[in-house]
């Protein structure tokens, strides 16, 4: 290893030690040849699963835990990354992820191709500086060809936000059951909207519950409009089903307080005990008196409920939760329009939320409380259900991708065709682009156009397609400019995405260009790697037994 420990010497010879020794240093080219192979290496995990015939990973963590994915950001959060410049990459998916939702594996796959790309510049002689100028110069110029080409749509346009939807689920486990889940989650979301003047909505997700429970089949999921909750009703002899709920929710219990310092009571008549249990009985009692007397069927309860008042609202025919989680406090809040009330003396009938039916259902082995048919709710849940918890979790997982790309262009109500048409279109645009500019410059910013490209022949390779043939024929159909020309997986043949209703939000295009360009940008301009005594230096660029051992991270092991 040529890594260099940092002692100089001044002219006079004397060392001068700056970092602890043990530290090592990996300079200039080396550094970046190591910070390119390792982040190229993360592009290359993912690049397989990318699109409807991208293929999935199995991933075992450290204690035998199995998942089963093809969502990028969930690959690389499962596997155990150590190398510096491949945590960047890493980074990159879950920023996408957070944003926007989808298009995590496309942008690492981009930010892997713009690095490889300028791995071949830096061969020849290009410096890195230039490099990354280019690049920046071309994500501008990508971002405002996007915004020229991305199609402007009605806000709220059930038919557009469904195509999006199932697109978005076409490249996972649930694709055939996608037509269906996409217009669950679509009736989700404009449930739980608000309009955001004329320009388009305001999603909260956290106003969507999804709960899963494993049983049954993908096709079973469903829309509840109102709250599940994972609890059973309280009390045996409480009614399990209730119309037409009136339901109190409350964040107190229905307890006798304890007193905080120790209190000593003595009895000498066993008539007095009797009045001091009395005296608790009738508290507890004119507690559920309040309950029932404001005309409340159902009680909601975020705290515990004693026994014997437990017994008095099951006389009183209350169904009754007790410890409801906060959040779900909150959602059954907005699903019921009831208030939330901390003190049990001030409640009114007005503080009531309403539900058409109330009721403790058996979801496989659980017994879970649906609080459903509500009037108006602003907060809705998603039953999801799948043969097994690993089909439900990456169920889930896919469900949350399809409801970010909704919220997205809900949110901001433009689409791109999907198949990496926008992408070979704003390639073919930036190489026009490019002739404008000079020298080095221009190199970066053909690279940066090849390295867009990736996208759809990473596609259309995923395809079983001749990536050779592939090119040429969408570079030819965006010369004649059909913008819209992406890889048809279906017919492996290169057609009119739009015209398939393959279509994204131009918001996921904008992350993915963003982000990617910002990552690449970032590693390229590390010529010098130091580490602290602890680790040794980053591992030896490929040529010789490399491989994946190169990565050093993966498993855990130390670089
Ligand atoms: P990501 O994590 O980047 O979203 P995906 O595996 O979901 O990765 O793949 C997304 C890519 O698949 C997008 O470029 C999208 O346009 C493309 N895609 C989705 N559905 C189709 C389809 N039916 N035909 C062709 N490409 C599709
Ligand atoms: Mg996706």
């Amino acid at each position: 290893m040529s890594a260099t420990a940092i002692p100089a010497t001044t002219s006079s010879g004397q060392p001068v030690l700056i970092l602890k020794e043990g530290s090592s240093q990996v300079k200039g080219n080396e550094a970046q040849r190591n910070n390119i192979f390792a982040a190229k290496l993360i592009a290359e995990i993912v690049k397989s699963s990318l699109g409807p015939r991208g293929m999935d990973k199995m991933l075992v963590d450290s204690l035998g835990d199995v998942t089963i994915t093809n969502d990028g950001a969930t690959i690389l959060k499962e596997i155990d990354v150590q190398h510096p410049a491949a945590k960047m990459i890493v980074e990159i998916s879950k920023t996408t992820d957070n944003e926007v939702g989808d298009g995590t594996t496309s942008a690492v796959v981009l930010a892997g191709a713009l690095l490889e790309n300028a791995e071949e510049l830096i061969s020849k002689d290009v410096h890195p500086t230039i490099i990354v100028d280019g690049y920046r110069k071309a994500a501008d110029r990508a971002l405002e060809i996007l915004n020229e080409i991305s199609v402007k749509v009605k806000p709220g346009d059930k038919a557009v936000l469904n195509h999006v939807a199932q697109t978005s689920m076409q490249t996972k486990l649930v694709a055939d059951n996608s037509a269906d889940l996409a217009a669950l989650i679509v009736d989700a979301l404009l449930q739980v909207a608000d309009k955001n003047g004329e320009a388009g909505y305001k999603v909260d997700l956290d106003n969507v519950k999804v709960e899963k429970k494993p049983g049954g089949s993908t096709s079973d999921t469903k829309l509840i409009k109102g709250i599940v909750l994972d609890k059973e009703v309280v009390h045996a002899g409480m009614p399990k089903r209730i119309e037409n709920a009136k339901i109190a929710l409350i964040n107190s219990p229905l307890e006798i307080e304890k007193t905080e310092f120790s209190a000593e009571i003595r009895i000498n008549d066993p008539s007095q005990m009797k009045k001091f249990l009395d005296e608790e009985n009738e508290m507890l009692k004119s507690m559920v008196d309040k309950v029932s007397s404001v005309g409340a069927n159902v009680l909601i309860c975020q705290k515990g409920i004693d026994d014997i008042a437990q017994h008095y609202l099951a006389k009183a025919g209350v169904l009754a939760v007790r410890r409801a989680k906060e959040s779900d406090m909150t959602k059954l809040s907005k699903a019921t329009g009831g208030r939330i009330v901390t003190n049990l003396e001030d409640l009114t009938e007005k503080d009531l939320g309403s539900a058409a039916l109330v009721e403790e259902r058996k979801v496989e082995t659980d017994k879970w409380v649906f609080v459903e048919g509500c009037k108006n709710p602003k907060a809705v849940s998603i039953l999801v259900r799948g043969g097994s918890q690993r089909v439900v979790d990456e169920a889930e997982r896919s469900m949350h991708d399809a409801l970010m790309v909704v919220k997205d262009v809900l949110e901001k109500p433009a689409i791109v065709a999907g198949g990496g048409a926008p992408e070979a279109e704003i390639a073919s645009k930036l190489r026009e682009y490019a002739n404008k500019l000079s020298g080095r410059e221009q190199l970066a910013v053909l690279k940066f156009a090849d390295a867009l490209e990736s996208i759809p022949l990473t596609l259309a390779e995923n395809a079983g397609m001749d990536p050779i043939d592939t090119q040429v024929d969408i570079r030819a159909k965006h010369g004649q400019g059909k913008k819209w020309f992406g890889i048809n997986v279906r017919t492996g043949k290169v057609s009119d995405m739009m015209g398939d209703d393959i279509v994204e939000p131009a918001a996921v295009k904008e992350q993915i260009i963003r982000a990617s360009t910002e990552a690449a940008g970032m590693i390229l301009r590390i010529d010098d790697v130091i580490a602290s005594g602890k680790m040794k230096a980053p591992p030896m660029p490929p040529g010789g037994a490399g491989g994946m051992g190169g990565m050093g991270g993966m498993g855990g092991g130390e670089f």
